[in-house]
Formats: C-alpha cells, structure tokens, sequence
C-alpha cells in the first residue's frame, strides 16, 4: 500500500480561501501532507452556547447571544480597555476590549445591538462578568471541544484545524495495514495509527488530558520504534571492514612499546576497557562502543592504545575533539606517547589554512598520516581517508548524531569508540545508538587524592589572594572561572577583564587570561604559556570545561558557583586533582542565591564521585528536565515532549521494547513490514535507504 498522498505538498489540504498564506502555514506547520498530521495540539479548549449566564461557567469559552447596553471609551491605552457594558437575558456582562481602537467596535458593537459573541467566562471579585476581548462569532462558530495548536501571527486556530482537518480525510481514504505487532497493541491498549491520529486532531471528552492518553501514546511508541528500526538496519548494514580479515593478529609491538614507557601503569579497569576495545575489533562487524569515565580517570591513553592496535591492523584512525584547544592537547600528548615509533600524526583545525592544509589533506588520502586529530572542521572538508578504520569521538555529547555520521562515512564502516565523562542512562544510550556496548572506568588512577571543595562567600574574594601566593611559591597553577553570561559575550569578557585587572595588581605578570573574544592564536598561546610555566594563574570563562590536562593546575576557583549547573561544576572542578598533588576547588557564591543552588554547592563540598552528582543533578532538576536539555545529548521528538518523571519512565519502556522488536524484525529479515511507520516517522532514513539486505 502507497502512502505517497501523505508526501504531497501540504497546499492540497488547503482551502482556496486560505491558499494566499501558504508559506506561512508552511513555516508553521511543515510542507508536506504528512506535516499537518503529525502537528500536535498544545491543549484543548471546550465551547458552550449558553443562553444564561452563570457561576459554573466561569473559565470555559461561551458563545453567547448579548444586547449592547453602553460603551465606555477609555482613551486608546495599552491598559486601559474598551467597557462595552451587555446584558444576557437578566444579567450583565461586561466585555473588556484591550488594544482596540474604538473605530474597531463601530457598527458591531452599537448600543442597542444585538450580537453573537465568543469568548472565555471570568469573573471580577465582587461578581460581576467579564470577557476579555471577546470575539464576534462566525458561521463556523460552533459549540465542543477543539484543539490548541500552536499559532504564528497571520495564522489562526481555524486555519490550522482546516489544513489538519483535509490532511485527516485524506488519511482516512487510504487504507493503511497496521504495522505495529498485535503484542504491543494488546499490552499498551493502542488504537490503530489511523484511529489514534483522528482521536487526537477531533477529540471528545473535555477531560482529555493531552499528554496521557493511549493516542498521542500510540504515536510516540511509532516514533520511538521508528527510530529503533532505523539504527538497527544501519547497524546490520555495516558489514565487516574489509581490511580486517586480510591482516592477521597484529604483532601488538607498538601498544606493549608504549605501555612499557608509561610513567604510570594502567589500572585494571584501564586495561580491561582497552581488552574490550581489541577483542570487538577482531569481530566481523565493526565496533561501537562507549567509554564511560569519571572525569580524570583516564580516557585519553586508552582512545591512544586502541589507535595504535588498529594501526597494527593496517588502518588510519581519526580523533576529534569539542575544541581546538582540546584537539590540540591531544595533539601534543600522542605526539609524546608515540615518539620513536615512526607513526605519522597530524592536526586539521580550522586554522590550518592554504599550503598547509592541502598538504594535510594529501598525507590523509595518501595514507602517510596515520593519526588526524581535528574539530569540527574534520567534517566541512574535502578531507578523504585512504583507510580509515576507527573513529575516536571524544566528549561525544558535544556532538550531534549527524556529524559522528557524517565521520563515520570517510571510511568503510569504521569501528567507533566514543568517549563521555558524563553518565548517560542506558535508555538514553539506547535512543541514540541503540544498544551498543559500554566499558566503564569507575576507579581514579591510584594515588589520586579527592580534591577539597570548599564553599565560600564572595564577600571573602580577598582572603584567596594569600592562598594563591602559597600556590605559585610551591610551583603550582591555579585556573579562576568567571561565569558566562549567557547571550552575552560582551558581559563575559568584561567578567574576565575586571578580574583579571583585580589579580595583576597582586601577581603581576604570573596572572593571564583567556576569553571567547581571543583569535585562537591568542588563545593557544596563553595557554601554551600556563602549561609550560610561565605563568601561574589563568583568568578564563568556561571555555576551558572540556578535557583540559594541566597536571600541576591545583587549585580552581569558580566564581558566581550559583550560576553554573551541577554536572558543569563536575566538569570545571575535574580540571584540577590530575596528579598526586592534593587539588582545591574554591566555589565562590553570592549567599543570597535560591535553595537550590545552595543545594548544588552543598553537593559539591561533599562528594567527588561523579556518579552520585549526577544522580542528585536529575533529583534537583526534577527528573524530567534530563531530556529536554541539550547537554544531555537527547534530541527532540515530533510527537512528544517528556515534561514529567512518569512520562520519562513510559519513553523508557517504549524504548527497551521497541528496541527487542527491531532487533527481532532485522534479524528475522522482516523489516518491510514496518515500511510505512518509517515511511511516516523517519523518512529522510527510508529515502536514502535500501531497506532489503
Ligand atoms: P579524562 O578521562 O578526563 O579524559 P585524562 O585521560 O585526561 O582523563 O587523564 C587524566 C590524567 O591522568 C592525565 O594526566 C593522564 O596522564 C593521567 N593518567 C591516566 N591514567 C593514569 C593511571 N593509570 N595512573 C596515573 N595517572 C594516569
Ligand atoms: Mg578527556
């Protein structure tokens, strides 16, 4: 059975008369038939004609026949309204018209008349009615219940209802079999796709609750399932990389030359991740896996032991990195670890520019380069790979699932190894990658020690100065945050500024700074002169959150803490405690901050177990907040929109089911019986791919 209907354009659900704001339904609703069925209503609203008013119809939307009684002109202010006193039968109603011009009301709202009005009931404190800027009601005016969809200016509820309302009938006159198992329409109770979307777009009882019923549930499991399906036919789509099975066991020379030259030795849970890494890159489909670990626990040397293994096994490996400092970091410490060992690397950022860069991108296609390191600019390049086959995502929130792809695509089903310090549920994982397998590092390197946090008011600023004096006496470094004032660069780098000034007149030249106004040079080179020693503390915003390595950095004040998220403390704080030396962690606070962001920095003073902060950070935002934040690398969804922790355990279920009954469709070669929930639900996915293997 075709669905093409629902791929034509929108502008056949519109009626003639609407046809002149076509671009605006489209920017509001989308451009395809399909758009308009799957727009959601945000509420819903019921519509009673009355002939007499009363108390019980205070708060619900009337439609009321009224006699214009007299009008008081107010002088067209933006507070003060229009009165136009009416009565219905024995009682009056005042109806309240803000921002209206009188010339507005002529001729409809004339004393004497007799009008036909809409408009929702209230009632003022010593009992008189009103309705707020009442409207004058239309042939299609009609009692019920209707839908709230979200508008834009030009676009009223009734176009919208009108365009859905076409786009249903013809829903409705194509015969679509069911696609969902009858298993999980008997365990979730689910109304067919057909049924459900009429339900929700007409509904019919005024205690609909919008976001828990079976209908709107229906549409999330197709959704969720939709998803699902798609990663699991990619996922069996990538098939063994073709270079593995002509090379034989690699000889291991490099990894052991490196690991003997450690000035550390790997911990067991290190070394147990890395014997997960080699043992899937021996299997006959190419990994995914994601490491998880604690910030400092020490990712970087197990994302350079797995390249090296697979540069034994004949590939090109490719590093990226959220940052150009971050990359450039990288950079330099594999440079260090695999001195000697003839192995070629190097660096793509943005900043490699003309000469240069065509030079990088011919030692990558030639295969000569057998570690590129890179940001982002890894993607919007020309840049090919003669062989590339393992992809190191590091500080995988910070990209989106589109640009791993488009990676992954430079080269013949690379394996991949993505990296976090950030715990992410299970569930979570699953909804982004389907189920891919997990190595955790849960121990700190021995001899760690836990680094002391410690809360003070602001109004102590001063009392930090001698601390810091100590700090740089003993050699060490020390980072001060100012917090980022969100859509405020300006005000940021006034931040670093002021502070910066305030510790020159202490520590002179000791003190530099970093700030999102600095070209990357400069940016490098300040950096380049805090690591090397020539300066002992680092005035910055938080630009320096992500991975950042400076093992002699010990102490870190964070100023405005009230400011920052929980898991961005974690973040800030996990820059110091990255040798043996005992590290501080200095929160500044302004005390007159909210409950809960005393909450945060209480958490903070207590514990270093990144877990257990994760944890209280989803107890303190109130659970649901988890996935509709970005950091949390959880996308959005068409259908639904997880507002409560109930929601987020139902999604959760739909997730791990949905996901069995993937897995099963592709491993029984079944999955075109779900063709038309991609169809409907993932369409880009069912465009561009063949669904037969
Ligand atoms: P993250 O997991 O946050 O990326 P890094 O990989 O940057 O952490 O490691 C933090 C620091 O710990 C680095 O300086 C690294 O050299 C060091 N390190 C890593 N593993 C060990 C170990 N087993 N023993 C001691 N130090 C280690
Ligand atoms: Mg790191």
């Amino acid at each position: 059975m075709s669905l093409e209907i629902l791929n034509a354009d929108i502008e056949t659900c519109i009626e003639p008369f609407y046809k002149k704001r076509l671009s605006l339904i489209k920017s509001l609703v989308g451009n395809k038939v399909l758009d308009a069925l799957l727009y959601m209503p945000t509420g819903i609203i019921e519509t009673l004609e009355i002939s007499t008013l009363s108390k019980e119809l205070v708060n619900k939307n009337i439609i009321a026949t009224v006699k214009v009684e007299f009008i008081e002109y107010a002088f067209f202010s933006k507070t003060r309204p229009i009165t136009v006193t009416c009565s219905v039968g024995n009682t009056q109603v005042e109806l309240l018209f803000f921002n209206y011009k009188p010339c507005y009301l002529k001729g409809t709202f004339d004393v004497g008349k007799i009008v036909k009005i809409v408009g929702k009931l209230s009632i003022t404190h010593n009992g008189r009615y009103q309705i707020v800027n009442p409207k004058k009601a239309t042939f299609k005016t009609k009692q019920g219940i209707s839908n709230v969809y979200p508008l834009r200016t030009g676009i009223t509820q009734y176009v919208v209802t009108s365009v859905i309302n076409l786009a249903l009938t013809k829903l409705c006159n194509t015969n679509i079999t069911e696609w969902l198992p009858q298993e999980i329409l008997d365990k979730y109770n689910f109304y067919s796709f057909c049924g459900s979307l009429l339900a929700i777009h007409k509904p019919q009882i005024s205690n609909f609750s919008l976001l828990n019923n079976v209908y709107r549930q229906r549409l999330c499991f197709d959704e969720i399932f939709a998803e699902q399906l798609a990663i699991q036919i990619s996922k069996a789509k990538r098939i063994k990389p073709i270079h593995a099975s002509e090379i034989q066991k690699p000889s291991r020379e490099l990894v052991k030359q490196l690991i003997t030259t450690l000035p550390f030795k790997l911990t067991s849970e290190q070394l147990k991740a890395y014997n997960e890494i080699t043992l899937d890159m021996s299997k006959t489909t190419p990994m995914h896996r994601l490491l998880q670990g604690d910030v400092g626990s020490g990712k970087t040397i197990i994302a350079i032991l797995a390249m090296l293994h697979a540069i034994e096994l004949g590939y090109q490996c490719a590093i990226l990195a959220p940052t150009e400092i971050l990359a450039r970091q990288h950079l330099k410490l594999i440079q260090k670890y695999i001195d000697g060992t003839g192995v070629n690397i190097s660096i793509i950022t943005s900043n490699e520019k003309g000469r240069a860069r065509k030079q990088i991108l011919e030692c990558v296609s030639s295969g000569i380069t057998k570690i590129l390191v890179g940001t982002h600019a890894i993607f919007n390049d020309k840049l090919a790979f003669k062989n590339l086959g393992l992809v190191v995502v590091d500080e995988q929130h910070r990209f989106g699932v589109g640009q791993r792809l488009a990676l992954i695509e430079k080269g013949e089903n690379p394996h991949i190894l993505s990296m976090t310090a950030t715990p992410i549920p299970r569930t979570t994982i699953m909804s982004m990658y389907g189920d891919i397998d997990t190595s955790s590092i849960t121990q700190k390197p021995i001899g760690r020690k836990n680094i002391v946090t410690k809360a003070i008011g602001m109004d102590r600023i001063a009392t930090l100065i001698e601390a810091i004096r100590r700090i740089i006496d003993k050699g060490q470094k020390v980072y001060w945050i100012c917090p980022l004032i969100e859509d405020s660069e300006k005000l940021d780098y006034t931040c670093v500024i002021e502070r910066f000034d305030y510790l020159f007149k202490h520590f002179n030249n000791e003190v530099d700074m970093l700030h999102g106004k600095m070209s990357t040079e400069e940016k490098r080179d300040v950096f380049d002169k805090f690591i090397s020693g020539k300066t002992h503390v680092l005035v910055s915003t938080t630009v320096i959150e992500v991975g950042i390595d400076v093992s002699d950095a010990t102490v870190i004040i964070i100023e405005n803490a009230e400011k920052f998220g929980l898991a961005q403390l974690h973040q800030l704080r996990g820059r110091v405690g990255r040798s043996e030396l005992q590290s501080y962690c200095m929160l500044l606070y302004d005390k007159s901050c909210s409950h809960v962001a005393k909450q945060r920095i209480k958490i903070m003073t207590q514990t270093n177990d990144g877990f257990i902060i994760a944890e209280e950070d989803l107890k303190l935002r109130g659970g649901g907040e988890v996935y509709g934040t970005k950091q949390s690398g959880h996308k959005q969804y068409k259908t639904f929109n997880i507002t409560s922790a109930m929601e987020q355990e139902l999604i959760n279920e739909y997730i791990i089911t949905s996901n069995r009954i993937a897995k099963l469709a592709v491993q029984n070669g079944s999955v075109e019986l779900y063709e038309n929930c991609l169809k409907i639900f993932k369409p880009e996915f069912h465009e561009n791919v063949k669904l037969s293997f």
